[in-house]
């Protein structure tokens, strides 16, 4: 029978958590300063799909651990205080929830299974030149010829699309409607004749995402989720419980560890100044923790969150970036360098760190935009 891990006490579920991330997640996943490509995760996604924890907000029906948002909430918070790399999570986390929601039950059957096994791995094609921030605007265009969608256009920072075999993508399929009615969403093999994949080396020298192009790619009718032209709208029903995870202080809370364990082996702490900032950084990151914890309250109530979540993500990606810049300045010389240094006994990489921290404020909605959703939908600016 499966275990009603929601009726477990909450302490004793985020220690069956902790054991065994010890046990079984390995070091070189630990803490990393880049994103970690499919062949490095995939023994650890492997562990967590055997053991039926790779999907924690999927119904225990289709294979998930089906846990509320209290349990969640701890899930997430485990994974990331362990330090954990964030895997190839997009079929679980978005095109599996959207299944869920809006698939057939021959999508479900078909799909779900394949995403829990690891054998499909599933990339975002949403974003396309000149149109991330204004998604709406999107270009790409899907035209039914007989069984198919023939698709032809173009889509960019498509993370780790080169280890992917499926796409879910946005695309246009009636050029005359208002722009967001006209949406829809479809799925697609990433072998298909017709796409090519061009990895983008990005600042830090790794390939973390890239550029995918469409020449008249022929995909079935049925590849199609939920009815034509109503794309928008379920991509804005995945937003739900996203729209926390993406505020959550465990970035900032371990790049300010990771601040303090440099500041311990360089000595920095026995200078005011050293001590000062970090400590306006430790407010900063507990300020937001204060913030935060009423949201998470509210979710754990059932409740819905407003706009005002947005201030979330504003506040703990900037609070992030500046704790990595200042780590730069901390490890001096060390912070030019790239990869991993020895430093003070012990192996830091505070450029890496920096790095990682850049497209926070860009990606799942830039800061601007996010000020923006603030200064409309809650102060009722413009
Ligand atoms: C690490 C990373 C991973 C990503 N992975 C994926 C992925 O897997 N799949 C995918 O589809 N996309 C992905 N993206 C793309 C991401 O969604 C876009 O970068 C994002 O939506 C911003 O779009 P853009 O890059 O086109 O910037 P633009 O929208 O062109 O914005 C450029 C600048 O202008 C500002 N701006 C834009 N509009 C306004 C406005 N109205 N008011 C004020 N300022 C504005 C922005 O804040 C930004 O500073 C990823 C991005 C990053 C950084």
């Amino acid at each position: 029978m499966a275990i009603d891990y929601n009726a477990m006490p909450e302490a004793e579920f985020r220690t069956m958590l902790r054991d065994f991330i010890r046990a079984e997640c390995t070091p070189n996943l630990l803490f990393q300063g880049r994103r970690v490509r499919w062949k490095e995760i995939e023994p650890w996604t492997r562990k967590l799909a055997a053991k039926g924890w790779l999907a924690p907000a999927w119904p225990v029906e289709h294979g998930g651990m089906g846990l509320g948002a209290e349990k969640l909430v701890a899930y997430h918070d485990e994974i990331d205080n362990a330090g954990v790399s964030r895997g190839l999570e997009m079929g679980v986390v978005m095109i599996g929830m959207l299944l869920l929601k809006f698939g057939t039950p021959e999508q479900k059957a078909h799909y779900l299974p394949r995403i829990l096994s690891c054998e499909d791995l599933w990339c975002q094609g949403y974003s396309e030149p000149n149109s991330g921030s204004d998604l709406a605007s999107l270009r790409t265009q899907a035209v039914l010829d007989g069984d198919h969608w023939v698709i032809n256009g173009q889509k960019i920072w498509t993370t780790l699309a080169q280890d992917c075999t499926d796409i879910f993508m946005l695309v246009r399929t009636d050029p005359d409607a208002p722009k967001q009615k006209g949406i829809s969403f479809l799925l697609a093999r990433m072998d298909t004749p017709g796409i090519t994949v061009r990895p983008i080396r990005t600042l830090a020298g790794e390939e973390e995402f890239c550029e995918v192009f469409f020449d008249n790619v022929r995909v079935p009718r049925e590849n199609i989720v939920g009815r034509a032209n109503e794309g928008w709208s379920m991509a804005k029903a995945l937003l739900g419980f996203e729209r926390i995870t993406i505020g959550s202080p465990k970035v900032a809370q371990v790049a300010l560890l990771r601040l303090a364990d440099l500041g311990r082996r360089v000595g920095a702490f026995d200078d005011p100044a050293f001590v000062e900032t970090y400590t306006r950084l430790q407010l900063d990151v507990l300020d937001h923790v204060t913030v935060y914890e009423r949201f998470a309250a509210v979710l754990k109530k059932g409740g819905d969150l407003g706009a005002e979540v947005s201030i979330l993500k504003i506040w703990i990606t900037e609070v992030y970036q500046r704790i990595t810049e200042y780590t730069l300045e901390v490890a001096q010389e060390y912070g030019a360098v790239s990869g991993p240094s020895r430093i003070g006994g012990g192996e830091v990489d505070p450029l890496g760190f920096f790095w990682l921290s850049r497209p926070a404020t860009i990606y799942a909605g830039s800061s601007e935009i996010q000020r923006n959703i603030l200064s409309k939908a809650v102060l009722g600016l413009g």
